[in-house]
């Protein structure tokens, strides 16, 4: 740093210098918080189309902050990521959303799985698949009942190496779906190689079907493509009735949004199963 002229100093603005502090903070709030237990899942319902029941759940960070409050994963993970930090982060969600999960079950609730997030740099940690098995052994979770989501970027750094880990992924007898499908810069070929079982439709195309036609047709036809492929649809971001009609019509399987629930608070969450299943 030393040698640079002086054409070469950084010179930083207001707003990069507060938005620089703020990250230096997050980062440093972001290693106490796993050892104080400030993590919190919530609970977003799954909705199959044509039973109307519930059958699934995302489970969704926050971080419960003793000054900032609840703060957004938007706020937090992308630090998490840079740092690394998104490994244990990324561990503790999925034993805490398996070891709810399974409490749910043996609670006597309708036995339904979790959909947990996987960011990029966990998929290139060493110890997945066995941290996952871990996870499955020691909370005695049905392996069926979680699924692992992806997104497409994932695959495309090493493809050759994406396939053996979703492959052993897979051999444990957990789901594997592709989140924001659509949005990513990957081809379709990887979809006949990967052993997939769900694609979810990013809401940016859930979000414009009534506004806009073309955005209808990609919905219409990724729900087509998943079918042929025999992959199961999951539309995210459902706000209207509209939405959900269209969907409906043109066959996807299930849905998630705020037209039927925001994500919850376990507690919330459990509240709502019971009333379904009238216990
Ligand atoms: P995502 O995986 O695409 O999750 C869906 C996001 O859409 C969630 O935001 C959810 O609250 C929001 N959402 C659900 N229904 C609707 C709707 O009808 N309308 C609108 N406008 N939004 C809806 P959230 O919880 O703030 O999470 C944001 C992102 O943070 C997630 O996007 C995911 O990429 C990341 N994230 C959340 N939890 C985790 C985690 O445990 N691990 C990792 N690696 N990433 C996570
Ligand atoms: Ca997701
Ligand atoms: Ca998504
Ligand atoms: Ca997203």
């Amino acid at each position: 740093a030393k040698k640079l002229g002086r054409d070469n100093f950084q010179f930083y603005t207001p707003a990069m210098n507060e938005e620089a502090m703020e990250r230096v903070r997050i980062e440093s709030a972001l290693r106490c918080a796993l050892e104080r237990d400030e993590f919190v899942l919530h609970y977003q319902p799954q909705v199959d189309l044509a039973s109307g029941e519930i059958v699934g759940m995302e489970a969704l960070i926050r971080w419960q902050h003793p000054e900032m409050g609840m703060v957004a994963p938007d706020r937090f993970i992308g630090v998490a990521e840079e740092t690394g930090l998104i490994v244990q982060i990324g561990a503790w969600v999925m034993r805490e959303a398996c070891r709810q999960n399974r409490a749910w079950h043996d609670a006597g609730l309708a036995r339904l799985r979790v959909a947990v997030n996987l960011s990029a740099r966990q998929f290139g940690a060493t110890n997945l698949v066995a941290d996952i098995r871990a996870v499955l052994a020691e909370t005695g979770l049905a392996p069926g009942c979680l699924e692992i989501e992806l997104t497409e970027s994932l695959f495309m750094s090493d493809v050759s190496l994406a396939v053996e880990l979703l492959h052993a992924m897979k051999a444990l007898g957990v789901k594997l779906s592709i989140d924001d499908f659509g949005t990513g810069y990957s081809s379709l070929s990887y979809l006949s190689r990967f052993p997939i079982d769900v694609l979810k439709i990013d809401r940016s195309f859930v979000a414009a079907i009534a506004r806009d036609s073309n955005d209808a047709a990609i919905v219409a036809s990724i729900i087509a493509l998943a079918h042929n492929l025999k992959l199961s649809v999951i539309a995210e971001g459902v706000e209207t009735a509209e939405q959900l009609d269209y969907l409906r019509r043109r066959g996807c399987d299930q849905m998630q949004g705020y037209f039927f629930s925001r994500p919850l608070p376990a507690a919330e969450f459990e509240q709502l199963l019971r009333k379904q299943c009238r216990l």
